[in-house]
């Protein structure tokens, strides 16, 4: 391939404590999270709204935020009052209302007891809102390009917008990209998919209908209780389509959430296999089938899905959902057994117990199951958080130190809210003490994030 040189003097336009890249679930617990340790913060996205894939990719509800037997809130901090806030201006409705096997949890029962549905339109502006009330500096519509580096530590971020190219400084970053941008440019081992083939798990271009009657559909379920218990919701309606040939997508369920607006309903339906989500031929393939999957689920619901024969468009999502590419390699990899287990770590900065949910990256199966194999809840360490080789920068949400199995599982949002809250407070600390994230005693993190409202078990109590 012919190669060019490109070199510029570019201007340093800020210095922070904290530089976050990317806005979604993890970048916002992050941002937040540093700014509440008392950071001074920059929080950077590239699209003109914050809330990532709960926002541009239409995705919702957040998964469960409770333990599995539904007793206990584990994730709460900032993203419990985040959902306080929605709920307060009739954008959301608290994940303590919402229970299993319902049309807000999608009819589902395991993993979606204390689901939370929410308006995309009342995060993004809740979410701005609390970012500016903390003292986080947001810089939207611009992209991170290259890690700035200084011998093994990244010291901030080169950025492009539309006043061009510039340089961020910054005592820590951390990468909320979801695809691990920051650390694969700086260096920093990764892996992909499945250590069999290394194939991904497929994306989905969300939508949103209205004028749904949810009557209708409560009552199908009365009739075949069965497909909840097997976890397949729609599953004779998508039988009924196929004989006749008018449903073509790889999918043997389909995931319908009510939401918080009377007759709308998300749509998690389409499936598109074989693109990985870092490259960009393979997106645009993407966007491209998913719209085109939209119209032929559009007509399907139309047609044999009860409640939805006179559903309306009301819009696809701005970016097709991208569940899995890179994982960094931290300094500890979690894993399917860990989940299981529900192991105890000494640096524990995050509980969660959505079960593993891994969809077929080759065909129409796979998904939550019914086995309930995770542990009531489990433990996140922060060392999946502390990519190797390099310092000065933290990783969270669906890009952190996990096996594909381990992550598809805490890649839902809360426990990316909750990891991305664990590593803005360690990076706020390490800039105060001039230390290396990876050096901050990580009973200081724990402590800090107990105190600002943060669920670690029932033996961390804040002392300060
Ligand atoms: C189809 C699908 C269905 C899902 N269903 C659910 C569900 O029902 N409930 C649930 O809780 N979770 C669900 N998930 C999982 C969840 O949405 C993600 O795993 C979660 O959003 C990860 O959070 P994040 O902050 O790491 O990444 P993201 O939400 O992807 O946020 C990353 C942010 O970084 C920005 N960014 C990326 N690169 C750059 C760059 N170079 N420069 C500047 N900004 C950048 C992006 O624009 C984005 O705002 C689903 C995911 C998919 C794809």
């Amino acid at each position: 391939m012919e190669t060019v040189t490109y070199q510029r003097e570019i201007p340093v336009t800020k210095t922070v404590d904290v530089l976050v890249i990317g806005g979604g679930p993890a970048g916002l617990g992050a941002a937040i999270g540093a700014a509440k340790t008392g950071a001074k913060t920059l929080l950077v996205e590239r699209y003109g709204f914050l809330g990532g894939n709960a926002t541009a990719s239409l995705v919702g509800p957040f998964m469960t935020s409770f333990s599995a037997d539904g007793k206990t809130q584990v994730i709460r901090g900032v993203f419990d009052e985040l959902v306080r806030r929605m709920e307060a201006m009739g954008g959301a409705i608290h994940p303590s209302k919402v229970p299993a096997a319902v049309a807000k949890s999608a009819y589902m029962k395991h993993g979606h007891t204390g689901v939370t549905p929410f308006d995309p339109e009342a995060m993004k502006l809740v979410s701005a809102e609390m970012c500016l009330e903390y003292g986080v500096e947001l810089l939207l519509h611009t992209i991170f390009i290259d890690p700035l580096l200084d011998g093994d530590a990244v010291a901030g971020a080169i950025l492009h917008n539309k006043g061009g190219l510039q340089a961020v400084r910054a005592y820590t970053t951390i990468d909320c990209s979801a695809d691990a941008d920051v650390a694969a440019r700086a260096g920093v081992p990764f892996a992909i998919g499945r250590s069999s083939d290394g194939l991904t798990q497929p994306m989905t271009m969300f939508f949103r209908v209205g004028n749904v009657n949810g009557a209708q559909v409560a009552e199908y379920f009365k009739e075949h209780p069965e497909e909840i218990e097997q976890r397949m919701a729609f599953s004779s309606c998508i039988k009924a389509a196929q004989a006749k040939g008018d449903f073509t997508i790889p999918r043997e369920r389909l995931s319908l959430y009510e939401s918080p607006q009377e007759g709308v309903w998300r749509v998690n339906a389409s499936r598109i296999l074989g693109t990985d989500g870092t490259n960009a031929a393979d997106l645009t393939r993407a966007e491209i089938i998913g719209r085109r999957q939209v119209m032929e689920i559009l007509a399907f619901l139309r047609a044999y899905v009860p409640g939805f024969t006179h559903c309306t468009l009301i819009d696809t999502a701005a970016q097709v959902g991208v569940r899995e590419t890179r994982r960094i390699v931290g300094e500890y990899t979690l894993t399917a057994e860990d989940l299981i287990a529900g192991r105890d770590f000494p640096d524990t900065i995050a509980y969660a117990a959505y079960p593993m949910d891994i969809h077929s990256p080759t065909d129409g199966g796979g998904g939550v199951s019914n086995k309930g194999e995770t542990a009531d809840a489990y433990q996140i360490p922060f060392r999946c958080l502390v990519p190797r080789n390099i310092e000065r920068l933290l990783v969270a949400g669906r890009c952190v130190s996990a096996t594909h199995e381990a992550l598809g599982a805490i890649r839902v949002m809360p426990p990316s809210f909750a990891m991305g809250e664990a590593a803005g407070t360690a990076a706020a600390l390490a800039a105060a003490e001039g230390l290396r994230p990876r050096d901050v005693p990580v009973s200081w993190v724990q402590e800090t994030l107990v105190k600002h409202g943060a669920y670690l078990g029932p033996s961390v109590r804040p002392t300060h």
